[in-house]
């Protein structure tokens, strides 16, 4: 947006780059129970949205979680290669971590970025910021937020992804991470080290190798319906060094939306949170959600311009089913991020929520949406986005026509397809879960030479360069 080009640019005036934007990705113990048996396996989570994901230029949505095979809560290191759920490597909340699977399946659906930024950035330690950031670049995937312990100074927290002839750099930073310390600064934090993320925005905008900079804030009050002083003054402050798109995540609710006009003329859309993805949480305003769809072109000078803006509204939609797998305690789902129809009894109720909160302007039915991504239909335009309010009211448009939706052909959630192959009988299971043996597991940790046994509840914080594995 900010630079003119010395090369011609790809993409001619009219052309249109399509970003998709979803939030947090939080994978509780049943979604990667779930996985354990679905033939689908992660993309069960999101089939009905495929087409959307993959048909964007640039599809982005924030992982929250480690992606660390082998390394355990506690930071130690433990031996074998197995990817699923087992309640130690691989956990849900209060500390995260997923089978590296994950990430080939969101290369799968059409992510490009995602943010690893974010308060479970630090949930395997130093380790497990290493060997998620392995696992992503593996996967072709890019990430913004995070770094190796190994890192020198010269690192770039940000990631440019390219799309035709169209250079789009990702910056994503958090308020902060639940388990510390962060001994190697491995996480970019929005406040603390907020000079080094206003200065690294104002150099992206000012490259002239980057077309468009999107800033991903971690940040706000967890399921607050409303930005918070300190999301308008960060986002607003990014927007006036050089982003000219922000997207927020993490209090797992959708937050307002709005267009920030900077000092400088520049419309730049804000919108705080997009709620949660794909989670195990229940609350309906934790499962309502959106897609939002960003369009992008250069006009004849070349230069690039974000010029439209739609958001298409999801649920996560939970089917509460014995044959559901599960852990102890939680009520057996299968848990699918679907269109929110809004002639269904949840869809009509998070629509209502999001026209509270994103107005009615920029709304797209989910034929809208794909035809979107195909070139075949043009996102509304800016000014669909409220106006942001000197006084931080919340304004809402309606929409000039409301839109029809068609009802959906398809069936809404994976489980209304077959689980088991044509003649089989009950689920396939072929790696069933096992419930983590009672008590405390015993660990041998190799450190300086020495072997040492712990219980993994009096494990050392962190396993630094010791090399671990299960005891008997
Ligand atoms: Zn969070």
């Amino acid at each position: 947006m900010s630079s003119t080009h010395s090369a011609p640019p790809a993409l001619l005036p009219g052309q249109t780059l399509i970003i998709a934007a979803v939030g947090d990705i939080i994978p509780h113990d049943t979604i990667q129970q779930n996985v354990v048996v679905h033939p689908d396996r992660f993309g069960h989570l999101w089939w009905p949205l495929l087409p959307i994901l993959t048909g964007a230029d640039i599809t982005y949505g924030n992982l929250e979680t480690p992606l660390a095979l082998g390394v355990l809560g506690s930071g130690l290191i433990v031996a074998g290669d197995r990817q699923t759920y087992d309640g130690h490597v691989f956990t849900g909340y209060p500390t995260f971590n997923a089978p590296p699977a994950l990430a080939t399946a969101l290369k799968a659906a059409g992510f490009a970025v995602v943010s690893t930024a974010n308060n479970h950035a630090m949930d395997r330690h130093s380790i497990g910021v290493d060997r998620t950031i392995a696992v992503l670049r593996n996967a072709g995937i890019g990430l913004t937020g995070t770094r190796p312990a190994a890192a020198g100074p010269g690192w770039r927290w940000e990631t440019v992804v390219e799309r035709k002839g169209m250079r789009v750099a990702w910056l994503a930073c958090t308020y902060g991470s639940n388990v510390s310390p962060d001994d190697h600064p491995q996480v970019l934090n929005c406040f603390t080290d907020r000079s080094v993320v206003m200065r690294t925005l104002r150099d992206l905008a000012a490259r002239p190798t980057v077309d468009v900079v999107v800033f991903t804030p971690h940040f706000g009050d967890e399921y607050i319906g409303a930005p918070n002083a300190a999301q308008r003054s960060l986002a607003r402050e990014a927007a006036e060094a050089g982003a000219n798109i922000v997207i927020g995540n993490h209090p797992h609710v959708p937050q307002p939306w709005e267009l920030y006009t900077t000092a400088d003329g520049r419309g730049v859309p804000i919108a705080y949170s997009l709620g949660n993805f794909v989670s195990n949480q229940k609350p309906l305003k934790t499962r309502a959600s959106v897609v939002l769809l960003f369009a992008v072109s250069r006009d004849t000078s070349g230069r690039a311009r974000v010029h439209g803006a739609g958001y298409l509204p999801i649920l996560t939609h939970r089917h509460e089913t014995a044959e559901a797998p599960h852990v102890p305690g939680e009520p057996p789902a299968w848990i699918t991020a679907t269109f929110a129809q809004p002639g269904l009894a949840e869809g009509a109720q998070v629509h209502a929520l999001l026209r509270e909160r994103l107005g009615g302007a920029a709304l797209l039915t989910p034929e809208e949406a794909m035809a979107a991504t195909r070139g075949r239909h043009h996102l509304p335009a800016l000014s669909a986005v409220p106006p942001a309010d000197p006084q931080n009211r919340t304004a809402v448009l309606a929409r000039a026509t409301e839109p029809t939706w068609a009802p959906y052909e398809g069936p809404l959630v994976a489980d209304d397809r077959p689980l088991a192959p044509e003649g089989a009988t009950g689920l396939t299971v072929d790696a069933p879960f096992t419930a983590p043996p009672e008590g405390p597991t015993l660990l041998i940790v190799r450190r300086d030479g020495q072997l040492t046994r712990h219980q993994d509840d009096q494990a050392p914080a962190s396993a630094g360069s010791a090399s671990t594995r299960f005891g008997p």
